[in-house]
């Protein structure tokens, strides 16, 4: 039996989620990403961890942006995809879509999810039955297309959707309470979504994070995961899941409260 992954989970910066990660029979300890790095080897010290890995899901400075100042506290080694080897300085391990790798004795699986960047990867841990998918799935919403297109995202998405239901996800930002008024907007007769409604005001009202969600629950809520059956209701159903998701992306980007 490998030993199970221990998670550590904190707020970063103004609305990033911290992850660190541990193998305890090992030591291994990862960051996932690095938003603000004195807060995480705070976070660390405060665990009893020492960081000796990062892991990186895409080049953004606030995931990227820390690496320097926690290897040079830690030494830790750098992880990170290979398509970002130009954005992301001092790359000891590159990481594509496919790849095995092993935290300590546990292992995770690296699954390719450009869109929001070219590069984007997000790690899945099976035995934990958790996935880290940075700024590509969103509870209730999905990263802006900043360098790639809608299809490359919706085949990203689609890719996610294929792990386990009670897979936990680990977004990597607190947006939840301005992507449920989006939802709310394209989906308004979903009876789970007007549940998870009073749930998430329930949370934040008491400042309680909405991460990590499952992907049960994003299936059954996510307008951008729902996009096909959204763009059907509508009587849209002769166009290609991709281009139905490509559309409610659009909408979000213009969508003001
Ligand atoms: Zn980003
Ligand atoms: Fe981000």
């Amino acid at each position: 039996m490998p030993s199970s992954l221990q998670i550590h989970m904190f707020p970063c910066l103004s609305d990033n989620y911290g992850f660190i990660v541990r193998d305890p029979e090992s030591g291994a300890c990862a960051a996932i990403d690095t938003p603000d790095p004195e807060v995480y080897l705070v976070e660390a010290r405060k665990q009893g961890w020492n960081i000796s890995e990062i892991w990186n899901t895409h080049w953004h400075a606030d995931h990227a942006g820390g690496n320097g100042a926690i290897r040079a506290a830690t030494g830790a080694q750098v992880f990170a995809p290979r398509d970002e080897n130009s954005r992301i300085p001092d790359i000891d391990h590159e990481l594509s879509g496919g790849n095995r790798l092993f935290l300590g004795g546990i292992e995770a699986q690296v699954i390719a999810t450009p869109g929001h960047t070219l590069g984007h990867i997000s790690f899945y841990f099976p035995t934990a039955k958790a996935a880290f998918v940075g700024d590509c799935l969103f509870a209730l919403g999905c990263g802006r297309l900043f360098e790639g297109d809608g299809r490359m995202m919706w085949d990203s998405l689609s890719r996610l959707a294929t792990l386990p239901d009670d897979t936990k996800i680990y977004c990597a930002h607190e947006y939840t309470a301005s992507n449920l008024a989006f939802a709310l907007r394209v989906d308004p007769l979903n009876p789970a979504l007007l549940a998870r409604a009073d749930e998430i005001r329930a949370r934040r009202d008491q400042d309680l994070p909405t991460v990590p969600t499952t992907l049960a629950l994003e299936k059954a809520t996510n307008p951008f995961l729902r996009a096909p059956e959204i763009a059907r209701a509508l009587g849209e159903d002769q166009r290609a899941d991709w281009e139905a998701f490509a559309e409610i992306r659009i909408m979000k980007d213009g969508f003001r409260g």
